[in-house]
């Protein structure tokens, strides 16, 4: 193989040294996670996946680090920037898909409704132990008759003196089963509101679904509500309209956009690693055109999609980020995060198919995370909204 010229980077997977645009608090976040996620998580991560397990034994170690709520100001949260929550995502996703959907859903969806919508009292009463990981949280929003248009919510609330009767139920909730706390969104006469509603509560279940094919080490549940009383101290009272449950979305995508890149990138590696030391025809795989183009083409997305998630953490930083820049972010980094994945697994051939490499097992998380939180197609209908002021959905 010919050495790399002096003149060109290093690192792959930083191919235009974007570390030397972070700041030094953002490189230690990085660095940090990424210690957890290379002696903690890669490790175990495949028999979690292979069993259908979540690592909750993980959950002190990333409430240590202080990953849980990471960008909330005050109640035991770190209060960091944009831009290093975005790279606890991507270190995290780098592992599994998993943990990063368990970190979106407790700080970005659960956390972050309380925070922005909730009272005082229920901020004081869980942010604090949701951020050390005592209290975990789910965030209830899409229902079995289609997640693509909440408006159509089914689910009802019904004031009943100074309490809330809920009736109906949720589909592909993560962390469902193993939740604490269930921000829920339903349907009342004023309008769709938030309730907290608690594990144990009669007539509130969750049940795990268990026949995924991706996204195994993360749980799924769906909710069932049967008149479950809530008092009214339970309801968010800043959350009015479907507006308060998108806005937490928003949130949470803009931690997806750097997530896959960090799929992406362990995907990457693999491809590198395999098609330089693979031989075939007497020479190394690499030394084929049709293969270097292939690794050019990932090393492009992936550059792109860094960038594109570090703009939108400056913008954000800035508070000058709308959601179809959101959208657009959401949309191409997923795409070029699943393209990748799915071209390392070929290129790994038969290989490629096992457990023992990563590609496939991202590949498979990653149809989850391109159609959750706003499926592909309805990101592009976002920002087709934004750009022509027509809505077609
Ligand atoms: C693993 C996993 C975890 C999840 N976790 C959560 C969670 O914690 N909380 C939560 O509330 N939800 C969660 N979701 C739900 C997720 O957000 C929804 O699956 C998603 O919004 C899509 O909804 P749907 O599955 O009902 O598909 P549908 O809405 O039925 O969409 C089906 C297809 O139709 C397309 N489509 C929809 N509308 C249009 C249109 N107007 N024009 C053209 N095409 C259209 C979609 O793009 C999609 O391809 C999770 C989902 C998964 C898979």
């Amino acid at each position: 193989m010919p050495e790399i010229p002096p003149d060109l980077p290093r690192d792959p997977l930083d191919f235009y040294d974007l570390a030397a645009q972070l700041s030094d608090e953002e490189r230690e976040v990085r660095a940090s996670v990424a210690r957890l996620v290379d002696e903690r998580v890669i490790p175990g991560i495949r028999v979690h996946f292979e069993n259908q397990s979540f690592p909750r034994e993980l959950i002190p170690e990333l409430a240590a680090l202080g990953v849980l709520g990471a960008s909330l100001e005050g109640y035991g949260c770190a209060g960091l920037n944009p831009v290093s929550y975005g790279l606890i995502c991507q270190e995290l996703e780098r592992g599994d898909s998993a943990l990063r959907s368990f970190v979106s859903v407790q700080g970005s969806l659960s956390m972050y409704a309380i925070h922005r919508f909730g009272s005082e009292l229920q901020r004081a009463r869980y942010l604090p132990r949701m951020a050390a990981g005592e209290v975990i949280g789910c965030f209830g929003l899409t229902e079995p008759q289609g997640g693509s248009d909440p408006a159509n919510m089914q689910t009802t609330a019904r004031r009943r003196g100074g309490s809330w009767v809920l009736n109906g139920s949720k589909m592909w909730i993560t962390n469902g089963s193993i939740a604490d706390l269930c921000v829920l969104w339903a349907r009342s006469e004023e309008g769709i509101r938030g309730f907290l509603v608690e594990k144990g509560t009669p007539g509130f279940s969750a049940t795990e679904l268990r026949n995924k094919f991706s996204l195994r080490a993360s749980v799924t549940s769906a909710l069932f509500l049967d008149e479950v009383v809530v008092p009214e101290e339970n309801r968010l009272p800043g959350a009015a309209g479907l507006k308060a449950p998108l806005t937490c979305l928003d949130e949470a995508r803009f931690g997806i956009v750097f997530g896959v890149v960090g799929a992406a990138q362990a995907c990457f590696a693999a491809a590198l690693d395999y098609s330089r030391h693979r031989e075939l025809f007497g020479r190394p795989l690499a030394a084929n055109q049709a293969i270097q183009i292939r690794l050019a083409d990932m090393c492009r997305k992936i550059t792109a999609s860094q960038l594109l998630a570090l703009q939108l953490g400056r913008l954000k930083d800035a508070g000058a980020v709308s959601p179809a820049q959101v959208s657009l972010a959401k949309w191409n980094n997923c795409r070029a995060a699943i393209e990748v994945a799915r071209d390392a697994r070929d290129l790994l051939g038969g290989a490629g198919i096992s457990a023992e490499q990563v590609p496939i097992r991202h590949a498979l998380n990653l149809e989850s995370v391109i159609t959750y939180e706003g499926t592909e197609t309805i990101h592009q209908l976002a920002l087709g909204r934004a750009l022509t002021g027509i809505s077609a959905f």
